[in-house]
């Protein structure tokens, strides 16, 4: 519901939701099928076009329902392509989504928390503290807006994004219902049909509620690692303290036990002097043994929020540093990409935006 107008919000609802609350309704079940169409494929929000809608269907609509996303307040290009929107919500907080096109595909990275409560010491929405869950409507919202972005007119016949990492700010499995609707819809034929392998979630760890999602989600899975060893990853995630990296790895391992072809994604920020040594690198190969993953290793985009208060003094490895890394991975048999630095002139890691709008 809206607070703003009252009017029940329809981007809050998978399709099996919309079904329900359709029969809920005295509708046919395969108008939310129609609905979630006209909503997300087709970028529709004036009930009034969707004719394939009774007419009863869509006064009902019109008097009582909105298609409504979070509100764009600033937008950042960099030289590289990658654009940044800060989105405004409801009660006045702010989020961001990041838009990263590449040669063969675009990502969009979603956010699906206000802040986060996870505190991990390079982040800058880690800074920011935690306010509240993304609803699903402010998820999936951020795909909808990022799609319409890039056809303004709604002529694009394909979705131009093709991939969505939720890896922007806050940790989303401690947002497990709404995240998990909000993935229903992505990979909903009807409404965006991404592949599986092109939705990613990504988490610091939250071991249990792996589990669950292992049973209610067919997306990617991501571990946000950053480190080779409990000692040092409990000083710059403290959520290790809570879910060791036994407990994490054995988690892994049994993430696709049951889809072979299926690998873990490990994500590894390279800090200068931090974690970023070959001796850490052969600590890390030791640590995945047995566990079938490619790993992404992502230059530090330290940005330029230097002048906040509690700003973060780590640096980005040298690329130098960053190769020898990659080498021992590679030599060990794991799939090794470094990832490009991406939107670096416009403070596009992770809280960056929000924490400068809100200095
Ligand atoms: S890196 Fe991710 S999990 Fe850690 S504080 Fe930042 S948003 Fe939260």
């Amino acid at each position: 519901m809206s607070s703003a107008t009252q009017k029940i919000n329809l981007l809050n609802f998978n399709s099996t939701d919309l079904a329900a609350f359709f029969v809920e309704h005295g509708e046919k079940p395969f108008r939310a099928q129609q609905l979630i169409k006209w909503i997300h494929q087709l970028g529709v929000t004036d009930f009034s076009l969707m004719t394939n809608l009774s007419l009863v269907l869509r006064e009902y609509l019109i008097a009582n329902t909105e298609v409504r996303a979070p509100r764009i307040v600033a937008e950042q290009k960099s030289t590289d392509g990658t654009r940044k929107w800060l989105l405004e919500l409801d009660d006045g907080n702010k989020i961001e989504t990041v838009l990263i096109p590449e040669d063969d595909r675009v990502t969009l990275c979603v956010s699906t928390q206000v802040g986060c409560p996870i505190g991990c010491a390079f982040c800058f929405t880690g800074k920011l503290g935690f306010k509240r869950n993304l609803e699903i409507w402010e998820i999936i919202g951020q795909l909808w807006l990022a799609v319409r972005a890039l056809s303004p007119d709604g002529t694009s016949k394909t979705h131009a994004v093709t991939n969505v990492v939720l890896m922007g700010m806050g940790e989303p499995l401690l947002n497990f219902e709404n995240v998990v609707k909000a993935v229903d819809l992505m990979l909903d034929d009807l409404a965006y049909g991404l592949s599986k392998y092109r939705v990613t979630i990504s988490t610091a760890g939250i071991v249990p509620a792996m589990e669950r999602l292992r049973e209610l989600s067919k997306a990617s899975l991501a571990i946000s690692l950053h480190a080779p060893n409990d000692e040092l990853r409990s000083q710059i995630m403290p959520i290790n303290k809570k879910y060791p990296l036994r407990e994490l790895i054995a988690a892994c391992k049994q993430y696709y036990q049951n889809e072979p072809k299926r690998v873990v994604t490990i994500e590894y920020i390279m800090l200068a002097g931090v974690n970023d040594s070959v001796a850490q690198a052969k600590e890390l190969v030791k640590l995945l043994h047995g566990l079938p993953c490619k790993v992404n290793l992502i230059p530090y985009n330290a940005g330029d929020v230097s002048n906040l208060p509690g700003a973060i003094s780590y640096r980005a490895s040298a690329q130098e540093v960053i190769d020898s890394f990659r080498n021992v991975l590679l030599a060990a048999g794991i799939n090794t990409i470094t990832r490009k630095s991406r939107g670096a002139d416009i403070a596009a890691a992770c809280g960056q935006l929000v924490a400068k709008k809100s200095d």
